[in-house]
């Protein structure tokens, strides 16, 4: 790893120049293919300058992770959790920095960027005690001096590729939770966010991790990231675990399918949010506005589809619209008081940018906030930052939009989002309910009997109530349903299925040959049932 002169970006720090962690070793520090990461904010800043693994590192990575599973897996559990317990602290030592790098690297506003690194911290606290738990089940026989027990094995090698919205805490969910189990892992990183990821990395071993437990393979999707599905189908990863799109969660999924692996598949969403007749208007603009613009709508549970009730739709907007309007747009790194930053990458700008042709084409939706690229010159109110250099968008709001417009299906990845308006509890539930997706969803309304029949009617994997669509927590289910995921779960005990199998054992201590259901001891009741009837 070595920091290099950074022409173009020196107020923001030095390019850092790093490789592939293969077998506790850097690998790959001179190799000639190359990508960098930029700063979104200012994109002259070179962050990162990493290797693009292929095939061959992928292969190097997968076979040090199945030499070091063997000694790993029969590592006590509660010793692997001393080790998590480590990773936990040596991350709080050093959130500040791992914040402002990450901040610096996605352009997140620090105040998040120190969110997303409290849960990695929260999510090692959490899984540090699961090693001391794992618990497996004593199960009665139904033959005597015979005893039935199940135990959780770890599933071996553990391939993970992340996006990077969330370069720190998603990993930290998938890589935390298989170390405990007793897995090892090879994982791809977003080329969004490679320092990110080596800071990571450095943090497992600094903590005494052994080598080959965990290995980074740094490179693009099309190119590392097919190696990792290519590993499948080679037998070199025993289990995937994915969070990105959906186009890519199903190629996965059926590469995976083929291989009769279950994969974990956490992707993208079109996340609704109801705000009924009765709610308190200013706190469900307060939360509409968060769920749709925070982190400039770039979170797999940001608001998609706002599903207001008619009576309330136009006192709601009057008071949406202004906010939106006046919402801080600038550089996360010298400005903590942002309300978003720059588009992550300039994919997701030109995405966002071609999202009003999509839009446009619906026959009753009307254009209220036509989000556009920030201007050097023509800068909205607050914003703090220089246009010319960072990949800014101002928020898109349409209105009267129908769920069956392809708008109100397409996960866009971008601070925008359409209304719908409903007569009633029924249209916005069947609204809610009415894209492909279901990962999160959210209603306004303090109705106990609609509150209750939201939690029983909604298909999403996560909802809220009076609150906003976004928010995880290190030990609730986190996870979607449909075309936002397999329905595997990240987060809290629920993520433990995910990286172990049942071991089923049986041990009989009778001194013979029993058989279930054959040698099993009959029962004849008293009474006799008399069908006769029933055949007359
Ligand atoms: P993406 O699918 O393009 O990339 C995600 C990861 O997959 C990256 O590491 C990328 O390099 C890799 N990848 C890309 N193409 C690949 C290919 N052909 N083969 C193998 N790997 C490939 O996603 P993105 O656009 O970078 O990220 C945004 C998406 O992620 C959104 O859809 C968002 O909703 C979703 N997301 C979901 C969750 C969740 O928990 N459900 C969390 C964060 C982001």
């Amino acid at each position: 790893m070595k920091l290099v002169e950074n022409r173009g970006g020196e107020r923001y720090g030095k390019t850092l120049v790093g490789g592939h962690l293969i077998n506790g070793r850097t690998v790959g520090e001179n190799s000639k293919e190359r990508f960098q990461s930029l700063n979104p904010a200012w994109t002259s800043d070179v962050v990162a300058d990493f290797p693009q693994g292929g095939a061959k590192e992928v292969a190097q990575a997968c076979d040090a992770a199945k030499a070091a599973f063997a000694k790993w897996k029969s590592t006590p559990a509660p010793v692997r959790g001393e080790i998590i317990g480590k990773i936990g602290a040596l991350i709080r030592e050093q959130k500040e920095f791992l914040s402002r790098l990450l901040t610096r690297e996605i352009g997140k506003p620090l105040r998040e960027a120190r969110g997303e690194v409290q849960e990695a911290i929260d999510t090692a606290a959490f899984f540090q005690s699961e090693g001391r738990r794992l618990y497996g089940q004593t199960v009665p026989s139904e033959l005597r001096n015979k005893a039935l027990e199940t135990h959780r094995r770890p599933v071996g090698v553990c391939g993970l590729i992340t996006a990077g919205n969330f370069p720190f805490a998603v990993p930290s969910w998938k890589i935390i939770p298989a170390l405990i189990c007793g897995n090892t892992v090879v994982w791809k990183p977003s080329e969004d966010a490679p320092a990110t990821a080596f800071a990571f990395a450095n943090i497992f071993k600094a903590a005494g991790l052994p080598d080959g437990v965990v290995n980074v393979v740094y490179g693009t999707g099309a190119v590392t990231g097919q190696a990792i599905i290519d590993a499948i189908d080679k037998g070199l990863i025993n289990k995937i675990s994915f969070t990105g799109s959906t186009e890519i969660g199903r190629k996965i999924g059926e590469v995976a399918g083929r291989n009769l692996q279950i994969p974990s598949l956490e992707l993208g969403g079109k996340n609704p949010m109801i705000v009924m007749d009765d709610a308190d208007i200013d706190l469900a603009v307060t939360g509409a506005i968060w769920s749709a613009y925070g982190t400039g709508g770039q979170r797999c549970t940001s608001l998609g589809n706002l599903i207001l009730h008619k009576k309330i739709a136009d006192k709601f907007l009057n008071k949406f619209v202004p906010k939106a309007k006046s919402l801080i747009i600038g550089d996360p790194t010298f400005n903590e008081g942002i309300t978003y930053g720059p588009l992550i990458a300039d994919r997701f700008l030109k995405r966002y940018l071609a999202h009003h042709k999509m839009a446009k084409k619906s026959k009753t939706a009307e254009c209220i906030l036509e989000g556009a690229r920030v201007k050097k010159g023509a800068e909205p109110q607050g914003f703090c930052g220089d246009a010319s250099k960072g990949l800014f968008v101002t928020p898109s709001l349409y209105d009267k939009v129908l769920i069956t417009d392809e708008f109100a299906q397409t996960e866009v990845f971008g601070p925008t989002i359409g209304v719908i308006r409903v007569e009633d509890f029924d249209e916005a539930i069947a609204a809610a309910n009415g894209t492909k997706y279901g990962l999160s969803s959210s209603i306004y309304t303090d109705n106990a009997k609609l509150r209750l029949r939201f939690k029983n009617e909604i298909t999403a994997g996560m909802s809220s109530i009076n609150n906003s669509t976004t928010g995880a927590e290190a030990h609730l289910p986190f996870g979607g349903n449909g075309w936002s995921g397999n329905g595997t779960r990240e987060s809290g005990i629920w993520v433990v299925d995910a990286y172990t199998k049942w071991h089923a054992i049986n041990t009989d201590d009778s001194g013979g040959l029993q058989l279930a259901q054959m040698d099993t001891e009959e029962v004849h009741g008293e009474g006799a049932a008399d069908l006769d009837g029933l055949m007359a």
